[in-house]
């Protein structure tokens, strides 16, 4: 009897180890792969072409450790002839506002300045961003929830984005609530930062986990900058979704997929020239005008790695500086009378 039952049982088990999923190792794009995505950039005006030229000023994707967005999910990668073939929502002249509702209280000491988050925007998308008045939800508004785990409360996103729908305005090009109240978007999960609906235009974001004090761990002195770095990128990585930009998987970007905050704090808040393209397709904006504002910000809040990396591209399109012109008499040579 034993071989009999015995056989059945490991041919079970080898079944079931072949039906186990297997997680398909990240192939990074090479160079050529990159180049394909981009695609052909010759045609693109000057000055924009300059800005797109996948020079040295852009990483190639860091390979993703196991935990990583990219070590878990499997992402084909959007080409730039992909996301034009994709037709995706563009701003137009009668619906072209970024509108953000603020849901509930933004304590100065641990939000984000929201008029800081709307100029960077503003700047990044080259589009009007508008502040409503706060919407203030009563206690059982959106489903809340404690936390199963941490015991924090919570509401739901879809309960957030329906209350939405019902206030786009006329001229929307979309509609963004952001709370400090953290998320959740289905009784299984434990939280989520954001969550957007294309169709619909809306989408909400939490800022709530971007204080240090929401795990206890201790803010450092720079806190309140540190909430805002990764509001302002966050953001503007959702808002990327918004205008069609699936998750970019060619170049270190701000459109990479990010599992936990340690991984979105380590992806630069630039766009790869894939993405500009993309972006610039879809809202066709003065790339240089662009880059101007976004240093102007960046120098204002002392992000120097930005002003850095922006001036390198605002110098590939700016003449080089003629020499001085001569200041005084005395430097003049001299001269037979
Ligand atoms: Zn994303
Ligand atoms: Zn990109």
């Amino acid at each position: 009897m034993k071989p009999s039952v015995a056989l059945p049982l490991v041919l079970f088990a080898l079944l079931a180890l072949l039906a186990l999923p297997v997680r398909a190792e990240f192939k990074r794009p090479d160079a050529a792969g990159r180049a394909q995505a981009l695609g052909d950039i010759s045609a693109e005006p000057e000055p924009l072409r300059r800005l797109l030229e996948p020079d040295g000023d852009f990483y190639p994707i860091t390979l993703p450790r196991s935990n990583d967005w990219l070590g878990v999910h499997y992402e084909p990668g959007q080409t730039f002839a992909a996301y034009r073939a994709a037709k995706p929502n563009r701003p137009d002249a009668t619906r072209r506002v970024i509108y953000l509702l603020p849901i509930g209280e933004f304590d100065e000491d641990t939000s984000p300045p929201l008029d800081e988050i709307r100029a960077y925007a503003a700047a990044y998308f080259q589009l009007p961003v508008k502040i409503l008045p706060a919407y203030d939800p009563h206690d059982l508004e959106f489903e809340p929830r404690k936390n199963p785990r941490s015991g924090q409360r919570q509401i739901l996103t879809t309960s957030v984005e329906a209350f939405l729908k019902t206030r786009l305005p006329d001229d929307a090009y979309c509609l963004l609530g952001v709370t400090m109240t953290d998320l959740y978007p289905s009784p299984k999960w434990n939280y989520v930062f954001g969550e957007a609906t294309l169709v619909d235009r809306v989408g909400i974001y939490s800022f709530a986990r971007y204080d240090p004090a929401f795990r206890g761990d201790e803010r450092g002195a720079d806190y309140h900058d540190l909430i805002l770095r990764r509001a302002c990128k966050v953001m503007t990585h959702e808002l990327g979704h918004m205008f069609g930009l699936e998750h970019c998987i060619y170049y270190d970007c701000l459109m990479n997929g990010a599992n936990d905050l340690e991984e979105m704090d380590g992806t630069p808040r630039s766009v790869c020239p894939v993405c500009l393209r993309k972006l610039h397709e879809c809202i066709g904006f003065d790339a240089v005008k662009r880059y101007e504002q976004l240093l102007a910000l960046c120098e204002r809040h002392h992000w120097y790695n930005d002003v850095d990396w922006i001036n390198a591209q605002l110098a590939k399109v700016r003449p080089p500086a003629k020499p001085a012109a001569r200041a005084s008499r005395e430097d003049a040579p001299a001269t037979k009378t």
